[in-house]
């Protein structure tokens, strides 16, 4: 019997955006038309996705025409997608040119601003704006603080996903990237999973223009996009290799000493011995493994050295086990009376606590 795996429900599902559509063309610097070069993007990196049986794809268009912002992120949270990636094309009065990446944000600087609220502005096209937008102003920069909570779990995620794309866009196809970068965009408040918005470059800037408006350029974009998109899925799926931290996690007696039944002994000390040599190490936890609560005592040549410091005896016992799981497989429990070692089956006659 072969076991059938529901490979659907395995699948990456990426939501694919092409910005702008029908009644909204987007900008048309240098007279190309956003809505058209969005697209052609979005298609060219939806087929490629499609060809890899990794992959899922759902798209808000495929074709020319208007879709309402609200509506682009229903549509990838109703298809439970683990991606939201929507193209745009930028514009500025100046010969600016350069790609950017957007995941959702306060707006960090005026320039963010212009560029969400340019990209917002759409929702006054649309039917009903205030309701479905919940009193959200595009014109307002303070507008967006409300927006931005519900991206801010997924805001890691969209951030790795949005240096990748930039990375390659400068890597691999040697644009100018004017960086990753965060502003409120409306379409990315809407969506359930991590989500960026690229901005291909800029139509009005007479070269970038005419890149972005040629098949090579609409091809070399999207290819850098699919593979950030790839590249983004298996960072997910690699088990990632930890290194043992610089400086180990402190154990202290304080942290289990509430879990144990007191058994006290009078007068006596319990240690755990850790180590011995001849070598005077400082007691500080990155020398012992993270382990706290360290004295060490010399004898003659010898310096002994140890860990916790309690009249609990079970108490100790547990700080054995903690010294154990830390490398000190051959430690073991000593008693103190008066600063001397006694030995413990002395010790152990001592009992105080009341039964
Ligand atoms: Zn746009």
């Amino acid at each position: 019997m072969s076991r059938i795996s529901d490979s659907n429900t395995e699948k990456f599902i990426v939501a694919l955006d092409a910005g702008h559509g029908g009644d909204d063309p987007g900008n048309r610097g240098n007279g190309y038309k956003e809505k058209d070069i969005a697209l052609k993007v979005v298609l060219a990196v939806g087929a490629a996705l499609e060809k890899d049986d990794r992959f899922k794809v759902v798209y808000t268009r495929k074709t020319d025409k208007f879709i309402e912002l609200h509506e682009r992120g229903r549509i990838a949270n109703k298809a439970k997608a683990d991606l939201f990636v929507s193209i745009h094309c930028n514009s500025h009065r100046s010969q600016a040119y350069g790609t950017e990446t957007f995941v959702l944000g306060l707006h960090a600087n005026d320039e963010n601003f212009n560029v969400a609220k340019k990209e917002n502005s759409v929702i006054l096209m649309e039917d009903n704006y205030e309701a479905n937008y919940d009193g959200f102003d595009p014109n307002s920069p303070e507008s967006i603080i409300g927006l931005t909570l519900m991206q801010e779990e997924y805001l890691d995620q969209s951030l790795i996903l949005a240096s990748y794309i930039e990375k390659r866009f400068t890597n691999t196809l040697k644009r100018k990237s004017r960086g990753v970068k965060q502003a409120g965009f409306v379409v990315l408040h809407q969506t359930y999973m991590p989500s960026v918005l690229v901005e291909l470059g800029f139509l009005t800037n007479n070269k970038e223009g005419k890149y972005l408006n040629s098949k090579k350029g609409q091809d070399d974009m999207a290819k850098s996009i699919i593979k950030s998109i790839v590249d983004y899925k298996d960072s997910l799926d690699e088990t990632y290799y930890v290194p043992e931290p610089k400086t180990p996690e402190v154990v202290t007696n304080d942290t289990i000493i509430k879990t144990v039944d007191e058994e006290l002994y009078d007068g006596i000390t319990f240690k755990v011995q850790i180590e011995a040599g001849s070598n005077d190490v400082v007691l500080d936890p990155k020398n012992f493994n993270g382990l706290d609560q360290l004295s060490k005592v010399q004898f003659g040549e010898v310096y002994k050295y140890y860990f916790g410091n309690t009249p609990n005896y079970n108490l100790i016992k547990e700080l054995k086990n903690v010294a154990v799981a830390k490398g000190y497989t051959s430690c073991f429990v000593v008693a103190f009376k008066n600063n001397e070692i006694i030995p413990l089956s002395e010790a152990l006659k001592t009992n105080t606590s009341s039964n």
